[in-house]
């Protein structure tokens, strides 16, 4: 990060009492030996509870312990609508079938603006592009996300390392075929390699292409649909780090009744007037 922006972020961190650290590059050695951090003057911040996590993984794992907590799955199936009686939500139609439901949540991404539109409600959600670019890598190369300037770069769980830059995002869109990755992807391995040598060999060997669900003003729209009773929606980007919260909060609202107070920034009958550029 440049000067600034890491000025920006320790206000950030600090006004969230969020816990971080500036290392020297002697320490940052020792957590990451693979990557070149001699004459880096300015300190490297540090949050050491930060982690990452694989979507498909956390998502498998959170719906065999909802199965485990007595959930029924069906999968696969599509929801072709949400149907409703009057105002009051009755179930969904599915591709197997009509499953009748007295409150439906829609968290289904992007696709939440589809479900919801016949309903007479218009979700402000965008749909933000991005790519990420996974390359082979000698084991152990890194072992933690690092956002050493423009880009980041992290393990996958394969053992191999992804790289990603959100200044490159604008290079793909939806019907980019990630089946032959383009050469410009070369780009990701130049700008990564001097900071971390270990990836001077590297191969590029997969391009992941995905629409990330962002919400007009950039905070999650969680809560019941106007309008409709039984109706509620789940969306927003950091789906991923927020899944379990989100999850966890929105089920003991609809099974208490009682209304959370950590979710009332983000109703989806709040003021949009802010416009969020990511
Ligand atoms: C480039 C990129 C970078 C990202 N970076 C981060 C990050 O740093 N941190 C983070 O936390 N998250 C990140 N995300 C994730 C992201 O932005 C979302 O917040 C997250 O994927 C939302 O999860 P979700 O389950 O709500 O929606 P999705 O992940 O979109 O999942 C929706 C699911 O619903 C299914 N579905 C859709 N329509 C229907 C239907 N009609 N019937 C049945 N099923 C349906 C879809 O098949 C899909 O499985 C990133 C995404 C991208 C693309």
């Amino acid at each position: 990060e440049g000067r600034s922006e890491m000025a920006a972020l320790v206000r950030d961190l600090d006004e969230f009492n969020y816990p971080y650290s500036l290392l020297t590059a002697q320490e940052a050695a020792e957590l990451e030996p693979n990557v070149r951090v001699d004459g880096v003057d300015r300190g490297i911040l540090y949050a050491p509870i930060e982690r990452w996590a694989d979507g498909d993984l956390l998502s498998a794992a959170l719906v065999k312990q909802a199965v485990e907590y007595g959930a029924s799955l069906a999968s696969p199936v599509s929801v072709r609508e949400v149907v409703t009686s009057g105002s009051q939500v009755t179930g969904v139609a599915t591709s197997d079938g009509f499953l009748p439901a007295g409150n439906v949540v829609v968290a289904a991404g992007t696709a939440c603006v589809g479900l919801l539109a016949p309903l007479g409600y218009q979700l402000p959600l965008g749909r933000v592009v991005g790519i990420l670019g996974v390359v082979s890598a000698p084991a152990g190369t890194v072992s933690r996300v690092l956002y050493p300037g423009r880009y980041h770069v992290r393990p996958t769980s394969d053992g191999r390392v992804a790289i990603g830059c959100r200044d490159m995002d604008f290079m793909v869109d939806e019907d980019t075929d990630a089946s032959s990755p383009p050469s410009w992807m070369n780009q990701l391995l130049e700008m990564a390699s001097p900071d971390c040598p270990a990836l001077s060999g590297s191969q590029f060997e997969e391009l992941r292409v995905g629409a990330r669900p962002m919400p007009a003003d950039g905070m999650p729209i969680v809560g019941p649909v106007p309008g409709v009773q039984g109706a509620y929606v789940a969306t927003m980007h950091s789906g991923v780090s927020l899944a379990a919260i989100v999850g966890q909060t929105v089920a003991e609202e609809i099974t208490s009744g009682n209304v959370s107070p950590v979710l009332e920034h983000y109703r989806p009958d709040r003021r949009f007037s802010e416009s969020y550029t990511p």
